[in-house]
């Protein structure tokens, strides 16, 4: 389980009708895209991004043990 830590803010399961905003465009993002880019098997990098305006909302790393 992944532990948060905000001080004084109660986190709370968004419900199943939430539907997150892009930061730029306030565009529900029903879908966001995902770019991977990495070296196959071993580590990928992905980024997140806004299929309307192409903001970038994030991006990851991760890795594959085998
Ligand atoms: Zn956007």
């Amino acid at each position: 389980m992944a532990t948060f830590k905000f001080q004084g803010i109660k986190i709370e399961e968004a419900p199943e009708t939430a539907v997150p905003k892009c930061p730029k465009c306030e565009k529900r993002l029903d879908t966001v895209w995902i770019k991977t880019k990495g070296l196959g098997f071993v580590e990928q990098k992905q980024i997140l991004m806004c299929p309307y305006c192409e903001s970038l909302l994030g991006y990851g790393t991760y890795a594959i043990t085998l």
